[in-house]
């Protein structure tokens, strides 16, 4: 790539995954992102909490963007790591949310009936220091997230 007409960051280091909106891919999504941020040098927690937060992003995007029916369907991860800063985003092209104020309140959720707690989101918001959702109903979703590590000591 030339260096100059890049859009991505001076020493920036990206990558990005598409894989079937299925079940088994979340833990492959989490496990991926540990991976990809090892050189920050991160403490447990940190691994933890990141790890719970693209769970909790992939899991919506399976269960609720593709209602469980996503063999044909695929979810993307997008990670960036900019200094200590990491960005992720999580992209469906699913149903979409209709009120996101509304879907991001904790405990609320749309499926009571999978005894589901409603709380992703407020994961989310709690390891994260940044959480940005955007949806194009019918259109899918993207949850975007950062969060500066600390200087790994
Ligand atoms: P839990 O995460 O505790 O199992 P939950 O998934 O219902 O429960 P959240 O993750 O906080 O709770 O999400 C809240 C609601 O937002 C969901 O019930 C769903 O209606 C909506 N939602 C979240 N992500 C998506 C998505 N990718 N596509 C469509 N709807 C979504
Ligand atoms: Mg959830």
């Amino acid at each position: 790539m030339d260096g100059e007409h890049s859009n991505i960051v001076d020493n920036a280091n990206e990558m990005r995954l598409y894989f079937s909106a299925i079940s088994e891919n979340e833990a492959f999504a989490r496990t991926a992102v540990a991976a990809f941020i090892t050189k920050l040098n991160p403490t447990v927690q940190e691994i933890t909490e990141i790890k719970t937060a693209v769970s909790e992003a992939v899991t919506n995007a399976i269960v609720h963007g593709y209602e469980g029916r996503g063999h044909d369907k695929r979810v993307q991860l997008y990670c960036r790591i900019t200094g200590r800063e990491l960005y992720i985003e999580v992209t469906d092209e699913g149903i979409g949310i209709p009120d996101i104020k509304l879907a991001m309140e904790p405990t609320y959720t749309s499926k009571p009936e999978q005894e589901r707690g409603g709380m992703g989101f407020a994961f989310m918001d709690a390891f994260m220091d940044e959480l940005n959702v955007t949806s194009v109903p019918g259109g899918g979703v993207t949850v975007a997230m950062t969060k500066t590590l600390g200087d790994g000591s």
